[in-house]
């Protein structure tokens, strides 16, 4: 596994963020046949128009507006669960949204919005939007390390994590064993997916009389679109008289679980755990400390 260097990595994480502007709404009808999850093509003899999203939004909810759509006698939208108050454009309040507006919910119906998440520039009819927006893998995730309040998508954190919080980092390749010696001194890793910029923290911690290695993934928790994880932990003990190579420990995880605070991750807190006995530690190159030797093999299952 390579620890990573920090223009590579920016470069790298940046690249999500380039294409595509945020809060656009396309107009007019996609091609026949296309799905919601892609970029809407020009359909045929009709132009495609982009418009700011915050036009269809709810004054009163600050949601995106959904069918059924209501309009006071000036014209203010608000979506159906709404309807009962005052509306607030309207310069001396009292005026009631009673008229649908069948131009709007029409418009709403053949638009495809864009995923709200930053980095991501993904289009969706609505119903597909609200299905696919929780389950976002650019959803915003929290540091949650003390008295940090920063949030970004998971991609983002994990520059952030490093560079203002010093977790080492590391790039890694689904599917492979990657080995780490790991200073016990430092609780916690990164690891960024080299495929798709997933983002996983590796942590180590006491469990009783053992070190318990673990992992999660740092995503928002849900969405039933999310693909699955599961990972292999090992350890390997050092090296035995004589000079053969030391006993490897293995243990697999069904399911990796999902985190969106990673400065919260503990390894006591977590339901699956590599438990590594006191014989596998090796003393660090300090002296002072104790270091394992840990492999770790990440597959995703879609
Ligand atoms: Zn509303
Ligand atoms: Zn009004
Ligand atoms: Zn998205
Ligand atoms: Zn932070």
């Amino acid at each position: 596994m390579r620890q990573m260097q920090g223009a590579a990595k920016k470069a790298s994480v940046d690249a999500i963020y380039r294409q595509g502007r945020p809060d656009v709404l396309r107009l007019g009808t996609a091609s026949r046949g296309e799905k919601g999850g892609s970029s809407p093509s020009r359909g045929r003899g009709v132009s495609i128009v982009e418009v700011d999203i915050n036009w269809f939004s709810c004054p009163i909810c600050f949601r995106l507006l959904s069918p059924p759509v209501f309009q006071c006698k000036r014209g203010h939208l608000a979506c159906g669960g709404c309807r009962a108050g005052n509306c607030r454009k309207c310069k001396g309040g009292g005026k009631r949204f009673l008229a649908r507006n069948m131009v709007v919910e029409d418009i709403i119906s053949v638009s495809k919005f864009k995923c709200p998440h930053i980095g991501c520039h993904e289009f969706f009819s609505y119903p597909d939007l609200l299905a696919h927006r929780d389950g976002c893998h650019l959803a915003p995730c929290f540091c949650a390390e003390p008295g940090c309040n920063f949030e970004a998508p998971p991609p983002r954190l994990f520059i952030h994590l490093d560079v203002e919080h010093s977790w080492p980092a590391y790039r890694f390749t689904y599917g492979k064993d990657n080995w780490i010696t790991w200073p016990l001194s430092k609780q916690r890793r990164l690891l960024l997916a080299v495929e798709d910029d997933c983002v996983f923290v590796l942590v180590v911690g006491a469990l009783g009389a053992v070190t318990a290695v673990s992992v999660v993934c740092v995503r928002k928790v849900g969405g039933s679109s999310q693909p699955r994880y599961t990972a292999v932990l090992g350890a390997s003990g050092p090296p035995l008289p004589g000079g053969a190579a030391g006993r490897t420990i293995t243990s697999p995880m069904e399911t990796v679980t999902s985190s969106d605070r990673p400065g919260e991750v503990a390894v006591d807190k977590l339901p699956c755990v590599l438990a590594v006995p006191s014989t596998y530690l090796m003393a660090g190159v300090d002296g002072a400390s104790k270091e394992v030797s840990l492999m770790i093999q990440i597959k995703k299952i879609p």
